[in-house]
C-alpha cells in the first residue's frame, strides 16, 4: 500500500497517478493526551489504519497525484536517525575533497557510528528546501529511508527487518563545514521525505534498489542500495544497540558518491525504484 499525506493534512491512498482521499481512516487513531507519545500515532496503528483505508477505498473521491501538495509521509517521527558515509565511493570522495571534509576526520561508519537530525528539519516534497546560509556550500544527498513500524530495542539481525513499516525517498540536505553533522544537517527544511510511504510488503528487495538524483535535469547521483557498506538490517541492529527505535522513527541509510551543491532556483528530481519520485524546489 502507498500512503501519502497531502494538502491540509489529508491521508491519501496512492494508486498509479491518482490519490484517493481516505482521511476518514484516521478516525481509528486513539485520542492523544498530554504528554503526547514519543512515536508517530499513525505508524504505531498502521494495521488498523490500513484496514480502514481498504474499507474506504471503493467509495473514496480521487484527485491527481500531480495536483497534491505532498507533506512528509510520517508527520511526527520521534527521531531521524542517519548513517554517514555508508557508500564506499562516497567515503573516498569525502576523504579526498577538502570542500567536503573540512579537516573533519572522515572515518568509516563502523567507527563514527550514526547521527541524529532534528525533527524540526522535516518537510514533504512539495514544501521546498529553503537555503539558510547562501554564503556556504549546501549539498544534496539522496538516501533510501526505512520507516520503523514497531518498537525495536537491541534487536538481532534476524529480527531487524520485521520492525520496518515501509520506505520512502529521503534527501539529507547538508551545509558543508567543520561543525557537527547534527548541526549542519538539522536546518529547517533540510530533511525531505516523500513522495509517500510504500509499505514494506510491497518492496521486494530493499537491498537492491536503483536510484538517481538530478539537479535541473543533470544527473548528479546514481547508485543502488546494494552498494551500502552497512545494509538496512545491520543499521537497525546498530541503532537499536544504543537507543530504542519507535514507530515512525526515520532511518536515513546514507548517500552514495556524487554529492554536490544546490542554490536557490534549482529543482531537484529524485527517484528510487518502487518508491516513486519527488520534485523539490530550492529557494
Ligand atoms: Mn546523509
Amino acid at each position: 500500500m502507498k500512503l501519502c499525506r497531502f494538502n491540509d493534512n489529508r491521508l491519501g491512498l496512492v494508486e498509479g497517478d491518482r490519490v484517493k482521499d481516505v482521511t476518514a481512516a484516521l478516525d481509528v487513531l486513539p485520542a492523544a493526551h498530554y504528554p503526547l507519545p514519543t512515536h508517530d500515532l499513525l505508524i504505531a496503528h498502521l494495521p488498523e489504519v490500513r484496514a480502514a483505508v481498504e474499507k474506504l477505498s471503493a467509495g473514496a473521491s480521487s484527485l491527481a497525484l500531480a495536483d497534491c501538495k505532498l507533506l512528509s509521509p510520517v508527520a511526527n517521527p520521534g527521531k531521524i536517525v542517519a548513517a554517514p558515509v555508508n557508500y564506499k565511493k562516497h567515503l573516498i570522495e569525502a576523504q579526498t575533497d577538502p570542500e567536503l571534509h573540512h579537516q573533519n576526520q572522515i572515518a568509516e561508519i563502523q567507527r563514527v557510528g550514526l547521527f541524529l537530525k532534528a525533527t524540526s528539519s522535516l518537510i514533504g516534497a512539495s514544501q521546498g528546501i529553503v537555503v539558510r546560509h547562501p554564503d556556504r556550500r549546501t549539498d544534496h544527498e539522496i538516501e533510501l529511508v526505512a520507516i520503523i513500524g514497531t518498537k525495536a530495542n537491541k534487536v538481532s539481525r534476524e529480527d531487524a527487518m520485521k520492525h520496518i513499516a515501509g520506505y520512502c525517498i529521503g534527501l539529507d540536505i547538508t551545509v558543508r563545514g567543520p561543525e557537527e553533522r547534527s548541526l549542519r544537517k538539522s536546518i529547517d527544511t533540510y530533511s525531505v521525505m516523500g513522495p509517500y510511504m510504500v509499505t514494506a510488503d510491497e518492496v521486494k528487495n530493499p537491498d537492491n534498489l536503483a536510484f538517481e538524483l538530478t539537479v535541473n535535469g543533470e544527473t548528479r547521483q546514481k547508485a543502488n542500495t546494494n552498494d551500502l557498506i552497512i545494509g538496512i538490517a545491520d543499521l537497525i541492529v546498530f541503532a537499536s544497540a544504543y537507543y530504542t527505535l519507535m514507530p515512525g522513527d526515520l532511518l536515513m541509510t546514507g548517500t552514495p558518491e556524487g554529492v554536490g551543491p544546490i542554490k536557490p532556483g534549482d529543482v531537484i528530481d529524485a527517484r528510487i525504484d518502487q518508491l516513486g519520485a519527488i520534485k523539490v524546489q530550492v529557494s
